[in-house]
This record gives structure tokens, sequence and C-alpha cells, in this order.
């Protein structure tokens, strides 16, 4: 039977629902999170390099600020749609939640596929994106960030921008920016190298070594390529990775550092494609079968649907891709006793050293590469364990865990603060 499709709103709720009635939490609880507390819709316009006023469609939502302000990243997709900004808000108040640290959450995106658009015209959208946004965002408001096809470039041009509408200089408006204006070293790496950390962490609650070991990771953009490099660095051979235009394989393990410096060839377009350290060159899906210990999907959602999951031979799943398994798909992995360490957490990273960033600019004091990353090391395995043990406790998946405690800590602030009983 083919399955039912589950826009990612209608996912994130029925997640929310399971973690509630795990936690016993209330009714009005419940209520609260299943909605974002806003979604602003914009229309952009932009003038286009051939002298044509386009409109674009943008939005802003900002899922839940009872710990702290919103935060989360921009994306600029062609499959950006009101219902998916809303969910990815949501995810990101749960993320916070179990990184620790003190936001809610909130996302934003445009409906574009930036590969069509010049870069003047690229900045020209986002700069006109954070104008038409400016009344809802704000250092202690709601704070972007980089996501799918956004850049620190772009991050840089936003900042600008709101920075000229205040009169002031305001660089904790948005976290993910470049070095040289207000940036986080370790920021750029910080979500691949998460997702390589709960890896490790995945190997060692399965009593597995990571050394020796065969990843297969499908995504080459900002989150897969440092998690296969990461995962590499700590001692697994990458045999398998995909993008849009392939799926290369080694069985030796393929050189990640030489395939970044491959895609970044302009001519190679960003893809790995005609990457001559493979022993193979396959269709983009031949990622989900690859005979590995571990596959991690590192690229959009709903990748891991009833018809995937049952070529995944790997026994044990590192999201990540935010959302990247559909709840069907879910419940076979859980059937088949695959350990899978879910988005919330495993991609935690990005926006934990996205609070160390913005933790510097409001302090004006920067710290070390080395800093940033033990910092982000020891609250990504602290989470990790806490999960593990209310998995253990409640008997239930480290998913169900991950909501649970993200649950918690969001109804226990709504409780202090008056908004539920
Ligand atoms: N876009 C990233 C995410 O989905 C990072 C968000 C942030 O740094 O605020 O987690």
């Amino acid at each position: 039977m083919a399955e039912k499709t589950l826009n990612t709103f209608e996912i994130v709720q029925q997640q929310i629902k399971e973690a509630c009635d795990a936690l016993g939490e209330t009714q009005e609880v419940y209520e609260i999170l299943k909605q974002p507390q806003s979604c602003l819709e914009v229309s952009i316009p932009v003038r286009m390099d051939n002298g044509e006023l386009k409109i674009f469609e943008g939005y802003r939502s900002l899922h839940n600020d009872a710990v702290g302000p919103g935060k989360g990243g921009v994306r600029f997709h062609q499959n950006v749609s009101r219902d998916e900004v809303k969910a990815l808000s949501a995810w990101m108040t749960f993320k916070c939640g179990i990184a620790g640290i003190p936001y809610g959450g909130g996302k934003g995106g445009i409906v574009v596929d930036p590969r069509d658009l010049s870069q003047g015209e690229v900045e020209r959208m986002s700069r006109a994106y954070i104008k038409a946004i400016a009344p809802v965002i704000g250092e202690k408001v709601d704070i972007p960030a980089p996501d799918v096809n956004t850049t620190p470039q772009i991050m840089a041009w936003m900042v600008d921008e709101y920075s000229m509408l205040q009169g002031k200089n305001t660089p904790a408006v948005i976290t993910g920016k470049p070095l040289e204006f207000g940036g986080s070293l370790a920021r750029f790496e910080a979500t691949g190298y998460g997702v390589a950390l709960m890896m490790r962490e995945a190997f060692k609650a399965k009593g597995k070594e990571m050394k020796g070991s065969k990843v297969a990771v499908q995504g080459f953009g900002n989150v897969g390529r440092f998690a296969a490099l990461y995962a590499e660095q700590l001692g697994a051979k990458v045999v398998a990775i995909s993008d849009v235009s392939c799926c290369l394989y080694n069985e030796k393990g393929l050189d990640v550092k030489a395939l970044f410096d491959y895609v970044t060839i302009p001519e190679n377009k960003n893809m790995i494609k005609g990457f001559k350290g493979a022993d193979a060159e396959y269709d983009r899906n031949k990622v989900f079968e690859m005979d590995v210990d571990l596959f991690s999907p590192c690229a959009l959602e709903n990748a891991i649907t009833t018809e995937t999951v049952n070529k995944i031979k790997a026994d044990i799943i590192v999201e990540g891709a935010n959302g990247p398994t559909t709840p069907e798909a879910d419940k076979v992995i859980n059937e088949k006793g695959i350990f899978l360490v879910p988005d919330i957490l495993s991609n935690g990273g990005g926006v934990m050293v996205s609070y160390f960033e913005w933790v510097q600019n409001l302090q004006n004091y920067y710290w070390s590469f080395e800093e940033v990353q033990e910092k982000q090391e020891v609250k990504m395995v602290k989470a990790f364990d806490d999960i593990y043990a209310l998995k253990e406790k409640h008997n239930v998946t480290m998913r169900v865990a991950a909501f649970m405690m993200a649950i918690k800590r969001v109804a226990d602030a709504m409780r202090v603060r008056g908004w539920v009983k």
C-alpha cells in the first residue's frame, strides 16, 4: 500500500502528541505546542538583473518563546511552504530544548531556487527579506541563521541590512556570520561535527567500534560534508556519499577532503559527480542500499520513506537533515531494531554553536576554535546520555525520549510563566 503522504507540519504535530501522551502532559500544553505562536508571510520585491521586478514569497515562523527568543535558520528552496516553515520552527523549539540553550524555536524561508539567481539578485533578495521581517526579529526576539542554501555571506548581508534599519551595529541579530563580521570559529563545521559525534556515541551505545566501520552519507551540503569529514577523522570509512547528481562508492573509504576540493572547482557546480576517487558512481538513490554499519541522511525532509526504508542495511541511523524520516518509515525502523539518533538531537550542533556565537557577540569577546568544539562536545554528549537514559527508563525510542525531554523543558517554562496549568 502506498504511504499516506503527510506534510511535515502534520508529522511534527503527531510527534508532539506522542511525546505529550508519553509524558502525561496536559491538553493545554499540547494545544499551545501544536501551532506556532505566529507565522508572518511576506512578499519580497526584487529588482532582477534584466530590469524586471519579481515578487518572491517568504515566511518567518516563531513557534514558541517561553524559554527564550526564537532561534532558527532561513532556507532558500523551491519547496518552501508555510506549513514546512511552521514545522521546522517547531522542531527548532525542541532542538533548543534538548541542546539546553535558552531559546525557543523559529524558522524562515523564501520560495526560490537560488540556482536561478545571480549573486547580485541573491543579495537584493536577502536584504529585502530582512527588511520585510524586521518587525518580528531582533537580538532578544527571534534570531535567524543559515539553513538549506543560505551561507555566511548571506547572513552578513542580512545583518548589514538590519543594522542599517536600526542605525547601529547589531551582530547578535543573526548567527552563522562570516568570521570577519562577528562569526564564531567552529560554527561553519558545527552541524556536521555534531552529527559525527552522535555517530560515535551511537556506536558506543551499540557496543560497536567506530574505527574501521563503514558509513554512508546522503547529502554533501554543509551538513553532509562535515559529517563525512569528521566521521573519517573519528576512524570510520565513509564508503558512500550521495548528492542530487549521483552516489559515489569506494570500498576503502572516499577521501572526503579531496571531494571537498573537487566540488569547489567552479565547473563542477558544487556536485560530486565525476569525482575520480570513487570505485563506482551510481544513481543517487543507491545510497540507501549500501552495505554499511551506519547510514546518515543529511539532505532534506522525507528521505527515508516506506519505499526506501526496506533497502537500508545499516543497523544505526544518525539523522543529519531536519525531518528525514516519515512516521511510517520510523515504525519500520523500530520494528527492525535499527538504532536511530533523531534529528533534533543529532543535528543540534549547529544551533548550539549559534548560541555560542550569540553569547560571544553580546560579550564582544571571542573564543578559540578548540574552545568552541570542546563546549559543543560536552553539551552534545550530555544530551545523548540524558536521552538514552530516558529511553531506557520509559522503554521508548530515542526519538520519543528526545521529544519528551524537549517538551518537558518548554512545558515547565510555560507553567512557571503562568501560560498553562
Ligand atoms: N538551520 C540550522 C538548524 O536547522 C541552524 C539554526 C541556527 O543556528 O539557529 O538547526
